[in-house]
């Protein structure tokens, strides 16, 4: 471990330079979902990995580039770092404190669009480089930067392009995007996001609306057509009824069980939070929740159009309806799957008419607890945080995570600076000045320890 206290020393007495680095990226707007700023902020982050003297290419894809930066190192070994450039749009705007794309320092906290989310991460990632090179003159292992710019509009591009550039992002690790504490300032490792699969179904069954005194008795209801497919989906028992949905899935694992047991039990406080009296399934809390939580797959109405629904009574048969339905999916369902059996289900049930738009979807993946990358990641941090790094085998929101882990073979691990106030993709998002010194300390830690 050579150097730390150098590395440390460094990383501390300049952090004010990572900070004003950090609020000139802020402060370049590249909101995704509103095609703002993505080429200005893809040449910015270029050039602040050219000037840590990495090979830096802008790689287009079919949306928003790709920064891919390379650095040799001592070892042989390569750590891959995913982030994103891109941010949530800013709005409502007048719900922040201080304007968006202005960053502001108060109370040991950085606000603005994106500090969080995703460009502290970069930046503190930077920050520690910085530190490892004053220290050491060189890096411990080969560095690789895959930053993308649609990380919040799904990714869409990047499957592809990292099937189409194996070779150049080969590696033997990999840190993810977003990390951080919970509420007990305990760092959590989270190993695997379930995939989704989301779509919309919809039914036409006239060119117009019809009087329901004319239509009611003779001609078919948009309503009716989507309420009946969609209960064919799912029982009551919560358990879905597409033929072959349940093929191939693996089960937790003892292991899973295990880390999922050594959780703090939720079920008190989903009910406080969430106003729910009771569970699915008769589940009443501990690891049978926390299991059920994440590792079965969904089938979620997440709203339903059709008709009339404003005030008094309007006697009118629709002549459209539809339903946006999202399924979370497990190891190692995949929504080209999922959609072929959702499309022969429906049509089996004599739903031919009731159309499918794909609007997008990853499978899921999972990182091995016990990899031995994860713990490195995991026990190196506990020196910075004073407290053990819990394990979260799996988490029930989905990412892109699969490409990495299958496609590129890579153990993948989340370290960051998050924490619950940080507000990600809300107003008046912000990161806490010492948890990104935090994360800075425990990557040179990662660097130097995965490179002996
Ligand atoms: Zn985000």
């Amino acid at each position: 471990m050579t150097n730390l206290t150098q590395v440390d020393k460094y990383l501390e007495t300049h952090l004010d330079e990572s900070i004003a680095e950090l609020s000139t990226l802020v402060a370049q707007p590249s909101v995704g979902a509103q095609n703002w700023g993505m080429q200005e902020c893809a040449r910015l982050v270029g050039q602040m990995l050219a000037r840590r003297g990495f090979n830096v290419e802008i790689m287009p894809t079919g949306g928003a580039p790709v920064v891919f930066a390379e650095r040799k190192g001592r070892s042989n070994k390569t750590l891959l770092f995913y982030n994103h450039y891109d941010v949530q749009p800013a709005e409502p705007l007048e719900l922040w404190d201080t304007p968006p794309f202005e960053p502001s320092l108060r109370d040991g906290k950085l606000y603005g669009r994106g500090v969080s989310d995703d460009k502290g991460h970069l930046t503190a990632r930077l920050h520690t480089i910085d530190a490892i090179l004053a220290a050491d003159g060189e890096l411990p292992c080969n560095v690789k930067f895959i930053i993308e710019g649609e990380e919040e509009t799904s990714s869409v591009h990047l499957h592809d392009f990292i099937r189409e550039n194996k070779q150049k992002l080969a590696a033997d690790a990999c840190i993810w995007e977003f990390g951080g504490v919970d509420h007990r300032e305990v760092p959590m490792q989270y190993l695997g996001l379930r995939g989704i699969c989301y779509v919309e179904l919809s039914v036409e069954t006239a060119s117009i609306d019809v009087h329901s005194g004319l239509g009611g008795s003779i001609f078919p209801n948009a309503a009716w057509r989507l309420t009946w497919a969609l209960s064919t989906l799912k029982g009551p028992d919560e358990r879905i009824r597409i033929p072959g949905w349940y093929d191939g899935i693996a089960p937790p694992s003892a292991r899973d069980r295990e880390l999922m047991a050594a959780q703090p039990d939720l079920a008190e406080e989903y009910k406080s939070r969430f106003g729910v009296k009771g569970f699915l399934k008769g589940l009443t809390g501990g690891v049978e929740l926390a299991l059920a939580e994440v590792f079965e797959p969904t089938c979620t109405i997440c709203g339903l159009t059709s008709g009339y629904q404003g005030p008094g009574s309007k006697t009118v048969q629709p002549a459209q309806a539809s339903a946006k339905v999202d399924f979370r999916l497990v190891p190692d369902q995949t929504p080209e799957r999922c959609l072929a059996l959702l499309r022969a289900h429906l049509d089996e049930q004599g739903f031919s008419d009731v159309k499918i738009t794909f609007l997008g979807g990853e499978p899921a993946a999972r990182t091995d607890p016990d990899d031995p990358f994860v713990k490195i990641v995991v026990d190196s941090a506990e020196e910075i945080y004073e407290s053990k790094m819990e394990m979260i085998p799996m988490v029930g929101g989905s990412g892109p995570n699969h490409p990495f882990v299958h496609d590129l073979g890579l153990p993948v691990a989340t370290a960051g600076l998050g924490y619950p106030d940080t507000r990600a993709h809300a107003p008046n998002e912000n990161i806490r000045l010492d948890l990104y010194l935090k994360h800075a300390r425990h990557m040179a830690r990662v660097m130097y320890q995965f490179s002996e």
